[in-house]
Protein backbone atom coordinates (compact mmCIF):
# COMPACT_ATOMS: atom_id res chain seq x y z
CA UNK A 1 0.00 0.00 0.00
CA UNK A 2 0.88 3.79 -0.76
CA UNK A 3 0.51 6.90 0.43
CA UNK A 4 1.20 9.82 -1.38
CA UNK A 5 0.40 13.42 -0.36
CA UNK A 6 -1.82 15.39 -2.70
CA UNK A 7 -2.73 19.48 -1.70
CA UNK A 8 -6.30 19.86 -0.59
CA UNK A 9 -7.03 21.44 -4.16
CA UNK A 10 -5.94 18.94 -5.84
CA UNK A 11 -7.34 16.44 -4.06
CA UNK A 12 -11.06 17.59 -4.61
CA UNK A 13 -10.50 17.72 -8.66
CA UNK A 14 -9.79 14.22 -8.90
CA UNK A 15 -12.69 11.90 -9.94
CA UNK A 16 -13.90 8.24 -8.91
CA UNK A 17 -15.02 6.17 -11.29
CA UNK A 18 -18.45 4.29 -10.58
CA UNK A 19 -17.42 1.10 -11.91
CA UNK A 20 -14.27 0.25 -10.96
CA UNK A 21 -13.30 3.33 -8.30
CA UNK A 22 -10.12 4.37 -10.53
CA UNK A 23 -9.40 8.12 -9.51
CA UNK A 24 -9.02 9.82 -12.77
CA UNK A 25 -7.95 13.52 -13.11
CA UNK A 26 -10.45 15.85 -13.28
CA UNK A 27 -9.65 16.62 -17.00
CA UNK A 28 -10.93 13.25 -17.69
CA UNK A 29 -14.14 12.63 -19.28
CA UNK A 30 -14.03 8.69 -19.34
CA UNK A 31 -12.26 6.31 -16.96
CA UNK A 32 -8.55 5.31 -17.88
CA UNK A 33 -9.07 1.64 -16.49
CA UNK A 34 -11.89 0.88 -17.81
CA UNK A 35 -13.77 3.16 -19.76
CA UNK A 36 -16.68 4.52 -17.91
CA UNK A 37 -18.29 7.31 -18.27
CA UNK A 38 -19.87 8.08 -14.93
CA UNK A 39 -17.08 9.87 -13.03
CA UNK A 40 -17.96 12.16 -9.39
CA UNK A 41 -16.26 13.48 -7.46
CA UNK A 42 -17.99 12.64 -4.11
CA UNK A 43 -15.77 9.57 -3.10
CA UNK A 44 -13.70 9.15 0.70
CA UNK A 45 -10.24 7.41 1.20
CA UNK A 46 -7.83 6.65 -1.69
CA UNK A 47 -5.84 3.69 -1.89
CA UNK A 48 -2.37 2.91 -4.35
CA UNK A 49 -1.78 0.54 -6.08
CA UNK A 50 1.64 0.38 -7.67
CA UNK A 51 1.80 -3.47 -8.97
CA UNK A 52 -1.13 -5.10 -10.23
CA UNK A 53 0.44 -8.47 -9.71
CA UNK A 54 0.12 -7.41 -6.29
CA UNK A 55 -2.69 -9.71 -5.15
CA UNK A 56 -3.52 -8.48 -2.03
CA UNK A 57 -4.56 -4.37 -3.22
CA UNK A 58 -6.31 -5.51 -6.26
CA UNK A 59 -8.67 -7.78 -3.87
CA UNK A 60 -9.29 -5.50 -2.07
CA UNK A 61 -9.99 -3.42 -4.52
CA UNK A 62 -12.14 -5.74 -6.60
CA UNK A 63 -13.88 -6.61 -3.01
CA UNK A 64 -15.71 -3.22 -2.64
CA UNK A 65 -15.70 -1.79 -5.97
CA UNK A 66 -17.37 -5.05 -7.54
CA UNK A 67 -15.68 -4.21 -10.38
CA UNK A 68 -14.15 -7.95 -11.88
CA UNK A 69 -11.43 -6.58 -14.47
CA UNK A 70 -8.20 -5.75 -15.00
CA UNK A 71 -6.70 -2.55 -12.53
CA UNK A 72 -4.10 -0.42 -13.78
CA UNK A 73 -1.56 1.64 -11.76
CA UNK A 74 -2.75 4.46 -9.91
CA UNK A 75 -5.14 5.63 -7.24
CA UNK A 76 -8.38 4.11 -6.19
CA UNK A 77 -11.04 5.45 -4.50
CA UNK A 78 -11.99 3.70 -0.95
CA UNK A 79 -15.39 4.75 -0.84
CA UNK A 80 -17.98 6.09 -2.95
CA UNK A 81 -21.13 7.68 -1.69
CA UNK A 82 -24.45 4.94 -1.69
CA UNK A 83 -26.65 7.65 -3.05
CA UNK A 84 -24.24 8.49 -5.84
CA UNK A 85 -23.92 4.47 -7.22
CA UNK A 86 -25.82 3.83 -10.06
CA UNK A 87 -27.54 0.22 -9.80
CA UNK A 88 -25.74 -2.35 -11.52
CA UNK A 89 -27.45 -5.38 -13.41
CA UNK A 90 -25.67 -7.94 -11.87
ZN1 LIG B 1 -13.25 2.84 -14.24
Amino acid sequence: MAFINFEEKELRTLKACMNCYYLNSYQSSSCANCRETNLIQEYNGMVGLLDPSSSYIVKLIRSYSKYGGDLIPGFYAVKIEEEERLDGDD
